[in-house]
């Protein structure tokens, strides 16, 4: 049978697969199956050409237990509700994992940026916001941004909250430009919490990262700062990179100004040029002969159908879902390490807390104690990790990373919903 790919139900299944091996009390099961609050809205805009379009949103606030929902807001043209119901619940495991005090959230907007105009697009944030009204805050929900919205769309959608709340309230979204109190370190900290995760992994797999070889999915945000930062921090060797169109492989490896000029003058990082590199396909990226694995585009591209091919020796799920079910079973059984999304990517959302910290408390810090605190909080989260699944082990129980990361995050939500009487 196919594998069915819908997110929300693979976010279901995971929960299940969870809930069974740690004994999840039954209620506390049946309220984390589903989100706390549905919000759909439809949203009209006067846009500038005199026309009136109705746009759909969401946002979704899956549990607040442990605090706020805290999530991105996507802007994007095949959105659905289950895939942000998805997000919403990953975001209250990567929050109760990273054990900052948020619970999660997500949002999207059907809609195609690369159509609209600037002011449209200021248009459609600022009514989003006036939808959402009080359903967000500092104390509520807090959005940051996600694919295809900016730290320019969060100043815009800060100043709208501003005015219906009368005053300023920082604290209202993350990942804001610094003009307006952004944190420094908040744009790589995503791929930075990744290779501070990576670093911890090859120590203990006692790999040399100096010697490793990677290959990196996507060049946007997550893909683009890991492959800089891999080589920068760790000193790593990027042999292949991709985009939507595919993706290049050197086995000499990759040198970022050639990849910025390929990007600029053909569109793609395929334009690459050097003596021995080549065109690779994304389905071909993932099966190559590397020590590391990053998957930083989309999700669903390791799959029941091509995970028996993967061949790294280390998975890094810096993507949010690149890996179904059915391929971690596979990946697990082979004996790749592979490290889920909601431990490997929680950079992004421990440098927002970060930056609602900073807000909050008027005090701002230097990059230098941001990465600091996000290397403490995220390496903690890979131990934690690690130990579960060796106490698991030790009774007898072989269990993936990805359920021991889960058991430690259901915990977590599931005692502070005990005692609040949730049940
Ligand atoms: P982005 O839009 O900046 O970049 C996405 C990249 O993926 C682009 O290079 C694009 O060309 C490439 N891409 C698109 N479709 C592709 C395909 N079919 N095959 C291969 N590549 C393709 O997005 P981003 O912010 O870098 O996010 C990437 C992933 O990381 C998403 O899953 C996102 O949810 C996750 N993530 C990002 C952050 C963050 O702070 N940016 C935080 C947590 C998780």
């Amino acid at each position: 049978m196919k594998e069915d790919l819908n997110p929300f139900k693979i976010a279901q299944q995971q929960l299940d697969n969870a809930a069974q091996i740690m004994d999840l009390d039954p209620a506390a099961h049946a309220i984390l199956r589903e989100p706390k609050r549905i919000l759909i809205m439809s949203i009209p805009v006067k846009l500038s050409s005199g026309k009136t379009r109705v746009f759909t949103g969401f946002r979704v606030q899956y549990n607040d237990a442990r605090g706020p929902a805290k999530g991105g807001i996507r802007f994007h043209p095949e959105e659905t509700l289950d895939t942000v119901k998805a997000l919403s619940a990953w975001m209250t495991w990567k929050c109760a994992l990273a054990n900052i005090p948020f619970g999660g959230g997500k949002g999207g907007i059907i809609c195609d940026t690369k159509k609209m105009n600037e002011r449209d697009l200021e248009l459609l944030s600022r009514a989003y916001v006036r939808h959402l009204g009080r359903d967000m805050g500092p104390e509520v929900d807090i959005p940051a941004p996600d694919v295809y919205t900016t730290p320019q769309i969060m100043a815009w959608m800060l100043d709208e909250y501003n005015n219906i709340v009368r005053h300023n309230e920082f604290g209202a979204i993350t990942g804001k430009p610094v003009e307006v109190w952004g944190s420094q370190g908040r744009m790589d900290s995503t791929a930075m919490g990744g290779i501070f995760v990576l670093r911890e992994a090859a120590k203990m797999l006692k790999m040399d990262p100096k010697k490793a070889t990677i290959a990196v999915q996507g060049f946007g945000n997550a893909g683009k700062y890991a492959y800089t930062l891999s080589k920068k921090i760790i000193g790593s060797k990027v042999v292949a990179i991709s985009d939507s169109e595919g993706g290049v492989y050197d086995p000499d490896g990759l040198d970022l100004a050639k990849l910025e000029e390929a990007k600029e003058k053909t569109g793609s990082v395929q334009g690459y040029k050097s003596k021995n590199a080549k065109k690779v396909s994304n389905e071909e990226l993932l099966e190559l002969k590397v020590d590391i694995l990053i998957p930083a585009a989309i999700e669903n591209q390791i799959t029941g159908e091509n995970a028996d091919r993967i061949k790294c020796k280390l998975l890094l799920e810096l993507a949010n879902g690149p890996v179904t079910p059915e391929a971690t079973d596979i990946l697990f059984k082979k004996g790749i390490i592979d490290l889920p999304d909601f431990l490997v990517n929680s950079g992004g959302v421990i440098g927002s807390y970060f930056e609602w910290v900073q807000n909050q408390t008027g005090d701002y810090w230097e990059t230098d104690l941001f990465y600091a605190k996000l290397d403490k909080i995220i390496s903690k989260s890979f131990h934690d990790t690690m130990d579960v699944q060796a106490a698991y082990a030790a009774k007898g129980k072989k269990i993936n990373p990805r359920m021991a990361a889960y058991i430690i995050a259901l915990d977590r939500v599931a005692k502070a919903m005990k005692a609040k009487g949730w049940y």
